[in-house]
């Protein structure tokens, strides 16, 4: 099926030349109009794909144990923003949220901050966090308050997009869309060329047909939350997956009902995504003079928050099917063959003690 997206793409392809996968990958998900997050319901059993907040309760929680024990490190202001980037349904902060009722001086203080493109998901969001009172949605970073921040992201940086360059007789050049005599759309090497010194040093050892990625609106969003950290006091909590260091290959995918899918299939309809460097990240936030915490793996941060401890209360004086339930829980997510490993934790802010609190799992 042709999408109206893909009719919009070819045109434009044929009036100005191939598309760079990152502007390719920016009309797929962030079009306006036929754009994947303003008209699927991406998230959930009957979306394409289920994120760590859909699946448990937990997890929403634990980021909030966080979210606390931070506050308290700051020295409780009594105002401060807690902004989310990318909060989908707006669970995560719900399931946070519930934490902060054990601790209302937290509750109080706590300015909620939402940051968030798509119209649609800013009304679910809406909808489903009615009951409290504080909360703003803003469209950037930049328009956040001056006062102690802290900003938290899970799944956010892998749905930004990306640019891929591909090694072709020791140049490493762009990738790109094009299409071929049927209109459909097939991949091309475009013009740019990536300069040598971003390069990894072993660059030079890869084979043709080599993948390096790089995406400079992730690197934007973590300057931008280090310099609000850096003038506001604060720290951030970044989710996602990805590797710890830098390295080549093609991580790419569509997903739909899911399941993978062609990424040049039906533009529009499919959630695009590609895995974080963290490493790069957190070299940029150790520029920005953050103290960034040694990554930890999904799994191992939600163990040293109490997520066993938080299970067994919760199934307290429950049934066993609930109590098996909430075990099946936390496995898919910490386990390290399911969510565990593959899911890393950035963490950097103002507060050295962020950094010691981590070394234990780090
Ligand atoms: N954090 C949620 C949702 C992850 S999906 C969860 O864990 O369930 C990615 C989210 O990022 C969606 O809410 C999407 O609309 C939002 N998003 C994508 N690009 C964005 C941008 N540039 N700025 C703000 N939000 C964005």
């Amino acid at each position: 099926m042709t999408t109206p997206l893909q009719t919009r793409i070819v045109k434009h392809i044929k009036s100005s030349g191939p598309l760079p996968l990152a502007e390719y990958m920016h009309w797929c998900m962030a079009d306006p109009k036929d754009g994947y997050y303003a008209n699927q319901t991406a998230i959930g059993a009957k979306g394409d794909f289920i994120t760590a907040p859909e699946l448990s309760q937990m997890f929403g929680e634990m980021i909030g144990i966080w979210a606390v024990e931070t506050w308290e490190m700051l020295d409780k202001p009594s105002r401060f923003n807690l902004v989310e980037l990318g909060p989908g349904k707006g669970t995560l902060m719900q399931d946070l949220l519930r934490i902060g009722n054990a601790v209302p001086d937290f509750l109080k203080a706590a300015e909620v901050q939402m940051i968030e493109t798509s119209e649609k998901l800013v009304d679910t969001q809406k909808q489903n966090l009615s009951e409290y009172e504080n909360i703003t949605w803003q469209t950037s970073l930049q328009d956040i308050p001056a006062q102690p921040t802290l900003v938290i992201a899970n799944e956010f940086l892998d749905v930004l997009p990306i640019r891929q360059y591909i090694k072709a007789e020791d140049e490493w050049r762009e990738h790109a869309i094009s299409i071929d005599e049927k209109d459909n759309l097939v991949w091309t090497l475009g013009a740019g060329v990536l300069a040598a010194e971003i390069l990894p040093e072993n660059a030079t050892t890869e084979p043709d047909g080599a993948v390096f990625e790089i995406s400079t609106i992730r690197e934007a969003f973590i300057t931008n939350t280090c310099d609000l950290l850096r003038q506001n006091q604060g720290a951030a909590l970044f989710i996602d997956y990805g590797h710890g260091k830098t390295a080549f290959g093609d991580t790419v995918q569509a997903m739909r009902a899911h399941g993978y899918t062609d990424i040049l299939k039906e533009p529009g309809l499919a959630d695009l995504t590609s895995h974080v460097d963290f490493d790069a990240l957190a070299k940029i936030a150790k520029t920005s003079e953050m103290n960034v915490s040694p990554l930890a793996k999904q799994g191992e941060f939600l163990l040293a928050k109490g997520l066993i401890e938080r299970a067994g209360q919760l199934g307290h004086n429950c049934s066993p099917e609930i109590q098996e339930q909430l075990t099946q829980q936390a496995e898919r997510l910490a386990l390290p063959d399911e969510m565990g490993d593959l899911f890393k934790v950035l963490e950097f802010g103002t507060i050295l003690r962020v950094l010691e609190n981590l070394i234990m799992w780090g």
